[in-house]
């Protein structure tokens, strides 16, 4: 499903594709770089937040120590 979400901020459509009809997760404009947190709900943009950068960078570090651990375990 293709879903089409407009920078608040520089107005840029993005395209996105997704598997699932819901999505709740960060968003990073091609153009200008603003990051937000997105939530799609049946293939429509309900919600787009502003993101600090600081809050992406530890979501993606924390993501990043979860998936290490998980193969810690593995291993
Ligand atoms: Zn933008």
């Amino acid at each position: 499903m293709q879903v089409t979400i407009k920078c608040p901020s520089c107005n840029a459509d993005s395209g996105f594709f997704l598997v699932k009809d819901n999505l709740m997760g960060p968003f990073r404009c091609w153009k200008c770089k603003a990051l937000f947190t997105i939530k799609v709900q049946k293939g429509e943009l309900v919600k787009c937040e502003p993101l600090a950068e600081e809050v992406f960078t530890k979501a993606k570090a924390d993501a990043a120590a979860k998936r290490k651990k998980a193969k810690e375990k593995s291993a």
